[in-house]
């Protein structure tokens, strides 16, 4: 049984705590056993029943188009995170990529582009995906290549999307492409482009360690009107990373969703399992790795709901953001590990939950800006304030 005394905690106000346990009786009966090895239909599946249920309100912004409220709640959305990669990554990653890939929509959107996507996302009609990485531009985003070429009253999209997540099954893709206003990051733009616009097609699907889907994109000479820009030209990169910022903190929740199935796991196994004359719960050894999991999950939710609240403050988050990522990403992965070490043989078999959340968890090290790129930002923010005049 998890602990959910971290819902006591002051970040929260009671709607938090009302959603927390709602979500979390929900997502037992709808979402826990669903896993039929077709991972497309699963996804389809899922991000209907999370619409249906009324969840995926809070990946949008704006109630006039189906949002929850009028800015997305930052602790509601580490919340849900947090309960649903408890149950389920996949459903964790269906609810998560509504919200990212419709982001720029919910940031920048004219009242004409909310309205066309927002409420078919939130109902779950409409699954989304964010096209910004390419195969030569990852963590150095600014690189891109891809290209949008001014045509008429509309665009030329011409180039490659790599990682794409939901590539394959969306419906709509926000990509980003090099407008050429200026060099480097000055001169990208952000597009709403529609899964059957001619000129899009899926060059590859890709598979992962941890099942989702994913494909790399190109596009030849496809055409997207100028009414299906996001934002000003040449101000794609600011809104990139403004919706990549919006949803950095619940990538920790959900390691930390992933983190605490893994103690529930580990404190089920330890206190059956029959050894030397006891149970594996009995021995000090063990009970000094479950005193080190437990420690590292409060640390990195105190991380994470300080960020959430924080931003929720309307405060900058920057420095605080990307510690609550590095520290829950990095913990969930090492607490993970301790819970397969204390399964044994049996950690490692294909499929029993630990075995699953050792592969779930390892990606989330890596996208929305790799640990190192969380320990830079984090290291520049410092550097900054110390070099600031003291009153
Ligand atoms: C499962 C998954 C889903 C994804 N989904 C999407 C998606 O939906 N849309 C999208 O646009 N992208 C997506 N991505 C791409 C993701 O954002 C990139 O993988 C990530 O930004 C890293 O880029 P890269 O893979 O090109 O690695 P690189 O940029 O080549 O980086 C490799 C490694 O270099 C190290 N590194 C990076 N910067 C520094 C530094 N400054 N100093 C020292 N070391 C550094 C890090 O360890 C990093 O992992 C996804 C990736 C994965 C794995």
């Amino acid at each position: 049984m998890t602990d959910r005394a971290f819902l006591d905690w002051p970040f929260f106000d009671p709607s938090h705590r009302t959603l927390a346990g709602a979500l979390d009786a929900w997502a037992a009966a709808q979402v826990a056993d669903l896993h039929t090895g077709n991972t497309d239909q699963d996804c389809r599946t899922l991000v209907r029943r999370l619409g249906d249920g009324g969840w995926l309100r809070h990946a949008v912004a704006g109630t006039a188009f189906g949002g929850a409220s009028d800015a997305i709640d930052t602790r509601a959305i580490s919340l849900i995170r947090d309960t649903l990669a408890r149950h389920n990554g996949l459903a964790d990653f269906a609810f998560a990529m509504q919200g990212l890939g419709s982001g720029a929509i919910s940031l920048e959107g004219t009242a004409e582009q909310r309205a066309a996507y927002l409420p078919r996302v939130a109902c779950g009609d409409a699954i989304a995906a964010f096209a910004l990485s390419e195969p030569d531009s990852g963590s150095d985003v600014a690189a891109m290549q891809c290209r949008a070429t001014a045509d008429g009253d509309g665009y030329l999209l011409d180039g490659e999307k790599m990682w794409i997540s939901n590539g394959g099954i969306a419906d709509f893709y926000v990509v980003f492409a090099r407008t050429g206003e200026a060099p480097g990051s000055r001169g990208i733009s952000a597009f709403i482009v529609d899964a059957d616009t001619p000129g899009l097609e899926i060059a590859e699907r890709i598979d992962l360690i941890a099942p989702h889907p994913l494909a790399r994109l190109r596009f030849r000479g496809c055409r997207v009107p100028a009414t299906r820009r996001l934002g000003p030209a040449g101000s794609g990169f600011k809104l990139a990373m403004r919706t990549l910022d919006l949803f950095r903190i619940s990538v920790a929740g959900a390691a930390l969703g992933f983190a605490r199935r893994a103690l529930d796991e580990a404190l089920t196994r330890a206190t059956m399992r029959p050894m030397f004359g006891g149970v594996l719960a009995d021995l000090q050894l063990t009970q000094a790795r479950l005193a080190d999991m437990a420690m590292t999950i409060d640390a990195a939710a105190l991380l994470t709901y300080r960020a959430a609240w924080q931003r929720d403050q309307g405060r900058p988050v920057t420095r605080e953001a990307a510690m609550a990522k590095y520290m829950a990403t990095e913990g969930a992965q090492r607490v993970i590990d301790g819970a397969v070490q204390l399964f044994g043989g049996l950690g490692v078999v294909t499929d029993v939950p630990v075995e699953r959340l050792y592969r779930e968890i390892r990606a989330l090290r890596i996208y929305e800006g790799a640990s190192e790129v969380q320990q830079l930002i984090i290291a520049r923010d410092l550097l900054r304030a110390h070099a600031e005049p003291r009153p």
